[in-house]
């Protein structure tokens, strides 16, 4: 399952240089926080344990996307896909 920032996201900008797949971002037309790209996201699957973005955000805005429920084989072949 791919994981998304809420409104409530105060922009701090810790999140996004510990993305291990650069799927955060802040610079899409019209938005007013940052975003996670879900078809980059793989949970950190590949990476570490946990998700890392998770892990730093100072107040817990960053919640799974229920929208993009994924199973970690599911996760670990879109690490393929991006990695190779
Ligand atoms: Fe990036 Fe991992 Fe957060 Fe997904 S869970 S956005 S891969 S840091
Ligand atoms: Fe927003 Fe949390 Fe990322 Fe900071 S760490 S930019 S509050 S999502």
């Amino acid at each position: 399952m791919a994981l998304m920032i809420t409104q409530d996201c105060i922009n701090c900008d810790i999140c996004e240089p510990e993305c291990p797949n650069d799927a955060i971002s802040y610079d899409q037309k019209g938005q007013k926080t940052y975003v996670i790209d879900a078809d980059l996201c793989t949970e950190c699957v590949g990476f570490y344990e946990e998700p890392t973005c998770d892990k730093v955000c100072p107040i817990d805005c960053i919640i799974a996307d229920d929208s993009r429920v994924e199973s970690t084989q599911e996760l670990e072949l879109k690490y393929h896909k991006i990695w190779g």
